[in-house]
């Protein structure tokens, strides 16, 4: 096997056939690199040989011992053909059985003395070696093993391909492959304790033991969190290397303004506001990450932004992820800022307002290329290419982490831009779900971070229950006077009704919605006609055009309904501060974040507010997830818990889909993340253009290439 390199294709390796490599494809294995880069997702420990006398049931074990009987029969009723073979050492014997394997019966010779490695199964009467991976030993003992002996590596498999054949193809690969150059600089490895590569590659696939593979592991995972980090350090180098439009504030103004507001803001609002309207007045462009807790007010602060870039003439694009969050932003906007005479705009794919009145796409699109107006808000149609500001300033971009870093880059990374010099524009982002630190740190790491850290005075704490199938019809009776009482309430759906799908089944999109839509209707027709046929009940779904649910929340904040029942496109965002019962279907279907986003739709004014968690499942352990949801002191505390019990996809959306597996694990371990930081930091500030570490820049410029292209 000389002369493999990396990207070597695996077909092009004598003794790996078309069969094989046509497997292989299917997890997308091609190259030597594919397949030495597939890692095993745990490992089996057959440390041990043990005495076949002494196995116990459920134990994995490797024994090794001698085959004195081996045959394969075909049983009738299941039309299966079951080999089986008889192992002894000097304390006893078992039965091993393989399933559909007949060719082991060819491979195992009678007599023959092997280790075979595998869980023992069966029953209190008969126990039995279910299909043991095996290897022949020489005359002289175990000598050295892929299979059995030792920590034995399992695989993401496919049809047709086990871990036994892929530890198969991989031993004979790693063992003649040159060495292979680190791009991790030395002293990094020193400082942070890790493996090099070619002993992290050689150890993640063959450990001696449990501590190799861990830190092989880590090395792997350190590699991805430290490439992003030094990604996140690049831009913020060259935006910091940019010029932005700097904003002179004036402080007279600003307290007539947060004066005049319908409440007085809480220190930490106040402490952000502060900290924006400082990055404002730099000639750097801001990057900024408002965080808050659900409820804590982050949009006013927003808008006071967006206020004072319009007292400077300059105008401010303010985004949100949806129509019905676009089209609320609008109507409070300009309900907290009657006085802003300039009028705000709002711009959707199916709406185009310019306050106080209806406005012509056209019209529109005009007017804020003149730079007339200065306020727009809207949906992604704001950056849509049509569209021409005059003199954009400030980008706000409302639950960022739902909005994708490519529409960032749109707004603010002109790096292609003949006009390199222009100034760019300020950027603010915020995000309602709670990040957990790790993330905060690593895929938003090149952004400042500015928290509000407490909740307006005068909240209670919403009252969360649990409710079983027997108490429903008290909770409807709880939910019918709260209403009389001057309530509203929201019902959420679950995607989709337990039972509508098989197990194990793979939905596709169209169908999870069309089983999601099912959900809300019926939701929707038992409570209009038979729970609360007196009061006002209005259904809301993604299947509406983003105008139709637009106008619906606008009824309900304007009280025309008393219960909206919707699924989760309510999600994120919706502010009816009158609401104050939240009702959730099917609770055990919806992750903590998700769950806790629903819940901060109430509680949003000095009603009491309920949050009803329903749920048809008496296990246990959904219980105990839910119970955080009434133990958890606030949304990050939850949204770490969220983070180790579902991991980060959940809450990075579709937008960073492209995170390699390990770096998605690892995102789950702050030290980790802050010592890549560390470490990225330190070759940032001494080798900026990583000109004394060519193997870095390389794999930098590689890294660069495939998050974009994803
Ligand atoms: P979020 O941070 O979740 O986006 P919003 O900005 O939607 O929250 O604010 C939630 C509600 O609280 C809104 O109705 C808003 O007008 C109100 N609000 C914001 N700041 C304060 C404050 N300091 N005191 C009282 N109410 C406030
Ligand atoms: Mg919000």
């Amino acid at each position: 096997m000389a002369g493999i390199l990396l990207s070597t294709e695996l077909g092009a390796i004598p003794g790996i056939g078309l069969k094989f490599t046509a497997r292989l494809k299917k997890l997308g294995i091609i190259t030597v690199k594919d397949l030495l880069w597939h890692f095993p997702f745990r490992y089996e420990d057959y440390s041990r040989i043990a005495p076949i006398g002494e196995l116990q049931i459920n134990q994995s074990a490797t024994v090794q011992g001698t085959i004195n009987q081996i045959a394969t029969r075909r049983t009738w009723k299941k039309n299966l053909l079951i080999t089986e073979a008889i192992i002894v050492d000097e304390t006893g014997g078992i039965k091993a059985v393989w399933f559909n394997q007949p060719y082991v019966n060819n491979i195992l010779r009678e007599g023959g003395r092997y280790n075979f490695a595998g869980k023992i199964t069966g029953s209190k009467r008969e126990i039995y070696l279910a299909s043991p991976s095996y290897e022949q030993i020489g005359a002289m003992g175990r000598g050295e093993t892929k299979h059995t002996a030792g920590l034995i590596p399992i695989y993401p498999e496919t049809r047709g391909l086990t871990s036994k054949g892929l530890r198969y193809l991989i031993k004979p690969i790693l063992k003649s492959l040159d060495p292979l150059e680190d791009f991790l600089p030395e002293e990094i490895l020193k400082e942070n304790k890790l493996p090099a590569l070619n002993l992290a590659l050689k150890r993640i696939h063959f450990p001696l033991q449990p501590n190799d593979a861990e830190s092989a592991k880590k090395r792997f995972a350190f590699e991805d969190l430290f490439l992003l980090q030094l990604n996140n350090l690049k831009i913020k180098t060259r935006l910091a290397g940019k010029n932005a439009l700097p904003l002179a504030i004036n402080q007279d103004k600003l307290a007539k303004l947060t004066g005049s507001l319908p409440f007085q803001l809480t220190d930490s609002q106040k402490q952000s506001l502060k900290e924006i309207l400082a990055d404002l007045q730099k000639p750097r462009p801001m990057n900024r990450l408002l965080q808050g807790d659900v409820g804590s007010g982050k949009t006013v602060i927003a808008a006071l932004a967006a206020i004072f870039t319009a007292e400077n003439n300059l105008q401010t694009a303010f985004m949100a992820p949806t129509e019905v969050l676009a089209g609320q932003h609008y109507r409070t906007i300009s309900k907290i800022f009657p006085n802003f005479s300039d009028g705000i705009a709002l711009l959707t794919a199916g709406k185009t307002e310019l306050t106080p009145a209806k406005i012509s796409k056209t019209l529109l699109l005009k007017a804020i290329a003149d730079g007339q107006v200065k306020i727009i808000i809207g949906t992604h149609a704001v950056i849509q290419k049509g569209v021409k500001f005059k003199n954009l300033a400030l980008a706000i971009v409302d639950e960022q982490h739902r909005f994708g870093v490519k529409q960032r880059a749109a707004l603010q990374d002109q790096e292609n831009n003949e006009l390199a010099n222009q100034p760019i524009p300020h950027f603010l982002s915020m995000s309602a779900t709670p990040i957990p630190r790790t993330l905060s740190l690593t895929v938003f790491g090149d952004l400042d971070l500015s928290t509000i850290t407490e909740l307006p005075a005068g909240r209670k704490e919403i009252v969360t229950k649990i409710v079983a199938p027997e108490n429903r019809q008290k909770a409807y009776d709880f939910i019918r006077e709260q209403i009389k009482k001057g309530r509203q309430a929201f019902v959420i759906c679950p995607r989709i009704e337990p039972g509508a799908i098989k197990e194990g089944e793979i939905l596709s999109e169209a169908k999870k919605k069309a089983l999601e839509l099912k959900s809300v209707k019926e939701e929707f027709e038992k409570l209009s006609k038979k729970v609360f046929p007196d009061l006002r009940v209005i259904m809301l779904h993604g299947k509406m055009k983003g105008k139709e649910k637009d106008q619906i929340m606008k009824n309900f904040q304007e009280r025309k309904y008393d219960l909206l029942v919707s699924t989760s496109v309510i999600e994120v965002g919706v502010d009816v501060p009158n609401a104050a019962i939240m009702i959730i279907e099917g609770a055990d279907r919806f992750g903590l974040a998700q769950l806790y986003q629903f819940r901060g739709r109430v509680g949003r004014s000095n009603h009491q507010s309920f949050c009803l968690l329903f749920t048809d499942s008496d296990s246990g352990n959904t219980r105990k997830r839910l119970n955080y949801l009434i133990t958890a002191k606030n949304g990050f505390e939850l949204a770490e818990m969220d983070l180790q019990i579902r991991g980060p996809g959940q809450f990075l959306g579709e937008s960073q889909a492209g995170l390699p597996d390990v770096a998605m694990d690892a995102l789950k371990d702050i030290q980790l993340v802050k010592t890549a930081r560390d470490a990225a930091k330190e070759i940032i500030s001494n080798d900026p253009e990583f000109k004394n570490h060519p193997l870095l820049a390389k794999k930098f410029e590689e890294f660069q290439k495939a998050i974009h292209l994803e």
